[in-house]
């Protein structure tokens, strides 16, 4: 377990910045980057950051994969799913990042990680629309409902972070949280400054159109 931790605080390091992979330990002085703040290896210090405009595009790549816990096929996937429609291509791709059911669930409050939301989609605890979906990438839409299953909801896990949730205030603007009845409504598309990753997604657009 330590060794997978150690991992997403490699990335970070990698990344040159926090990039929130561990839940509260990221918020504590136990953070790597506060501890280690350079790349890991043996010649981490003296590392150059230096780089072409290609090595920046994949730099961002990497990152914001990082950042979502998104392998390559998965990530080049919803990049072709945005590239069909019509807009700004860097945003829509966000969009779509932001609109998966295990960030969701990470926006809400209800895991402290992304791959902590994405276990809780795929052990079945999350209902959309009342219909139980079970596909951490599942693309949640404007109006729909996300909610914990019934047997989610019998859970210590659940019974905690719901308690934690009647009294929490700041849920994205896009998305609308139902104290009493402990459901998420999304309201709108995620634009750009809703995301609060310091991104440029504009770089992959870039990356994968050479
Ligand atoms: Fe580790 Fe800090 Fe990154 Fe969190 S923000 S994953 S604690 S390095």
């Amino acid at each position: 377990m330590a060794r997978i931790l150690n991992s997403k605080c490699k990335k970070c390091r990698r990344a040159g910045e926090k990039l929130f992979l561990k839940g509260d330990r990221c918020y504590s002085p136990k953070c790597a980057m506060i501890r280690k703040p350079y790349p890991p290896g043996m010649h981490g210090k003296r590392f150059s950051r230096g780089q072409s405009e290609y090595g920046k595009q994949l730099s961002m790549k990497q990152k914001i994969k990082r950042i979502y816990g998104i392998m390559e096929n998965q990530f080049r996937k919803h990049f072709k799913e945005v590239r069909k429609k019509k807009g700004v291509l860097g945003d829509m791709f966000l969009a779509r990042l932001e609109m998966r059911l295990d960030n969701i669930i990470y926006r809400i409050g209800l895991s402290g990680s992304r791959s902590l939301a994405r276990q809780l989609v795929n052990h079945g605890s999350i209902k959309v629309n009342g219909r139980k979906v079970d596909i951490p990438s599942y693309e949640v839409r404007v109006g729909d409902v996300i909610s914990v299953s019934e047997s989610g909801k019998s859970k210590n896990y659940f019974k905690n972070q719901l308690q934690i949730l009647k009294n929490k205030k700041n849920f994205p603007s896009w998305i609308n949280f139902d104290n009493s009845a402990m459901e998420a409504k999304i309201k709108s598309i995620p634009k750009r400054e809703d995301t609060d990753a310091n991104v440029d997604a504009q770089l992959v657009v870039e990356y994968y159109s050479r």
